[in-house]
């Protein structure tokens, strides 16, 4: 039987380099146009790497897809939609800085289709946001949201970011308020990480920037659940809360298992049977694309790859492990090595539930589940 598929598309333009960032950027433009093409070419010479399968959602992130120009961007979609089947309520989502959002853009995106929209605001803290580098203030931030909703925006996600140097309960406190009164349908927040490739780690390494101790970070997710319950959003994965319903489809495929695409330098792509990544430097992408020979490298999945992944991506959201999935899909002996694994956190109840053949970390406990699920994999 056919299962949907999900393409996501990375740009790799920035227009300046954040403190914090490790994602696969460059602070120059001017190979946008040849970019797009590229693109074109990399769906055509990979798409057979998907099963059979309509696409079910587009996510274009970075970098920062809000500065590609529309037609650039039309040309994208244009590219995608000419080799693939979009099912007609596909998700079709678009990363955006906040400081790119007009609304002449914004009308734009909307004519093209894309039907939702995640904003990076990071922070309402204009001091924050400067110390990490980003671009806009907090006040630009609150008028990106109000314009997008204006532009006919019903499915907004903001970016968060917790665990800043100098934050304190009440610089969180004061910007999860903030974000929360946006009515917006999607919040992923996560906690500051180090990287090593990024200013950041160099300012951590120098003692001019002191990262937050575990005590605080604990009280600022715990804050975060406990404010984004009240304002009637599910804690569904572990880094993301939603209003009934809306869920980003795109990630829920990651957790889930659905095959996806990833185009463009850096994009990892999976398909049930192995994992590719793109080579992460836009000179050996695009060479590797006009030799025809895309520079990927590939992984095949062996059992247990597949189980300690299943493990990783499904424990740390509200659908948990189903014990007769592990069974039906790895065999009796692993399904049972996993409730063995799991039989003194549930006996003491703190760590793991087990409810109706699923087991489940309590969405509590996702801070500290990491060691919890090194415990429970497979070897
Ligand atoms: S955080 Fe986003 S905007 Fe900043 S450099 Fe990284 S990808 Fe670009």
């Amino acid at each position: 039987m056919e299962q949907p598929v999900s393409i996501y598309i990375h740009v790799p333009f920035c227009r300046s380099k954040c403190a914090y960032c490790d994602f696969y950027s460059i602070a120059n433009q001017d190979f946008i146009a040849d970019y797009v093409d590229l693109i074109g070419h990399e769906i055509r010479q990979r798409r057979d790497y998907l099963p059979q399968g309509d696409v079910c959602s587009v996510y274009v992130g970075g970098g920062t897809p809000s500065l590609l120009p529309p037609e650039q961007l039309q040309r994208l979609l244009c590219a995608v939609r000419s080799e693939f089947n979009l099912q007609s309520d596909a998700e079709l989502t678009i990363e955006a800085n906040p400081d790119d959002l007009q609304p002449a853009l914004l009308g734009a995106y909307r004519r093209m289709g894309f039907n939702r929209l995640s904003i990076g605001v990071q922070s309402m803290d204009d001091g924050e946001l400067a110390a990490l580098g980003r671009r806009h203030t907090a006040q630009r931030a609150v008028q990106a949201v109000r314009q997008a909703q204006q532009a006919g925006f019903g499915n907004i996600s903001i970016d968060l970011i917790y665990g800043l140097p100098n934050s304190t309960i009440d610089t969180w406190r004061r910007t999860l308020e903030k974000a929360l009164s946006l009515d917006v349908q999607h919040v992923s927040c996560y906690h500051l990480t180090v990287e090593e490739r990024t200013r950041l780690h160099q300012q951590v390494q120098r003692g001019t920037v002191h990262v937050v101790d575990e005590e605080l970070s604990v009280q600022q997710f715990n804050l975060l659940r406990q404010l984004t319950n009240q304002a009637g959003f599910e804690h569904y994965e572990v880094s993301n809360f939603a209003l009934p319903g809306m869920e980003s489809r795109h990630n829920s495929g990651y957790w889930l298992g659905r095959p996806y695409l990833g185009l463009g330098p850096a994009a990892h792509s999976y398909n049930g049977a192995t994992r590719q990544w793109n080579a992460r430097s836009l000179r050996l992408w695009a060479d590797g694309l006009r030799q025809q020979h895309p520079a990927v490298e590939q992984e095949l999945l062996t059992p247990i790859d597949a189980y300690n992944e299943l493990l990783l991506t499904r424990l740390r959201t509200k659908w948990g492990v189903s014990l007769s999935d592990v069974e039906r899909d790895f065999g009796v002996t692993m399904s049972r090595h996993l409730l063995q694994q799991a039989d003194p956190h549930l006996r003491s109840g703190a760590l793991m539930l087990f409810d109706n053949d699923v087991l489940l970390i309590p969405p509590e406990r996702y801070f500290v589940s990491d060691s919890l699920l090194v415990e429970l994999f497979a070897d």
